[in-house]
């Protein structure tokens, strides 16, 4: 029993989203020339997107890690309500912060994390993703840097987890209905 035999649908394979990471990366290169961001993520979903990312950008950057948890929504509905579990970990006042994510969907995240990073006085807030799914956006987000905008279904792979699972799988897919018994899991 492989892993791989969960996955209904290869979404993007590793080499489309190898290839894109790097276009990312120059881009970013490109655009921070001079200066030293400070990569902010969060955890956990975007470690492997940040990995590969920072490992392509010929730039002294720095990275810090945040963890956050919703809370007081239902099963699929989000209430933008966002419990900071790990903070930053160094001063952000003054620094040029690249925000790195794996996945925007309501937004609803993001949209409270801009305002917490913002009150810690950084020179500037960039937004780079991986994946957009603007399909369900409730906030509306400036997204400075997209990998790909893909379609409102429930993905897996690369760093995304369903239950936990499927982080270290190297494509991007869709599960089999199967494995969650019923209706796809909101995001
Ligand atoms: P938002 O606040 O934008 O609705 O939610 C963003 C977070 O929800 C992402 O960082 C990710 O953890 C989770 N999420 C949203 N869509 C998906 C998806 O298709 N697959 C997985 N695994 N997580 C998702």
């Amino acid at each position: 029993m492989s892993l791989h035999d969960d996955v209904e649908e290869i979404l993007l394979d590793s080499e489309t989203v190898a290839n894109r990471v790097s276009e990312l990366a120059a881009e970013l290169t490109a655009d921070y020339a001079g200066r030293d961001p400070v990569l902010v993520s969060v955890l956990k979903g975007a470690l492997v997107f940040l990995a590969d990312l920072m490992r392509a950008m010929d730039l002294p950057s720095s990275i810090d890690l945040m963890e956050v948890s919703s809370y007081g929504g239902t099963a699929t509905e989000s209430s933008g309500l966002v419990r900071i579990m790990k903070d930053l970990s160094a001063s952000i006042a003054d620094e040029d912060v690249l925000i790195v994510e794996d996945i925007i969907d309501t937004g609803l995240t993001l949209n409270y994390l801009l305002r917490y990073l913002w009150e810690r006085n950084p020179a500037s807030i960039r937004i780079c993703c991986l994946l957009d799914k603007p399909a369900r956006r409730l906030a509306e987000i400036p997204i400075d840097y997209i990998g790909f905008t893909i379609p409102d279904r429930f993905v897996i792979g690369y760093g995304l987890d369903y239950d936990e699972r499927y982080r270290n799988l190297p494509y991007i897919g869709v599960l089999k209905p199967s494995v969650y018994g019923g209706a796809p899991p909101e995001g």
